[in-house]
């Protein structure tokens, strides 16, 4: 199997909704995705994806959240924006563009979300073989 990464980075106000402590109140971070892709084959250029290419697919997700408050936005206007919440609508946003892309020679292993350099949370799909945990 051939692994890429890519990260990006995005600066946003948030606050957590049903949470009691410092993180209810608004405040910012500054965030970094990266988003992990996975496959059997390569191109013929040798690339499992060019990096180019898929930095493009993250920019307007990334441009839609840098610089605003995130609790403003869809979906989370009603969904928590916490590094969990983040890091699965970087995967959903991604993942049906990757499929689309390559006809499903590569597809979105997982998303990690770094709130700050020592706290990140990450998505993936069990179902859709990235990493499956035992009995899954
Ligand atoms: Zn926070």
């Amino acid at each position: 199997m051939f692994e890429v990464t890519v990260q990006a980075g995005f600066s946003s106000g948030h606050y957590l909704r049903n949470y009691r402590g410092k993180c209810e109140n608004p405040h910012g971070h500054n965030y970094r995705v990266l988003v992990t892709l996975i496959g059997e084959q390569l191109d013929e250029a040798g690339l499992l994806l060019d990096f180019k290419l898929l930095k493009q697919v993250l920019r307007p997700t990334v441009e839609f959240l840098d610089h605003q408050m995130i609790n403003d936005l869809e979906p989370f206007t009603t969904l928590n924006p916490s590094a969990e919440n983040l890091a699965r609508y970087f995967y959903d946003k991604t993942a049906a563009q990757m499929y689309e892309m390559t006809s499903g020679r590569v597809r979105v292993k997982d998303c990690t979300l770094y709130e700050t350099d020592t706290s990140f949370a990450r998505y993936y799909d069990a179902a859709a073989g990235g990493e499956s945990p035992a009995g899954k």
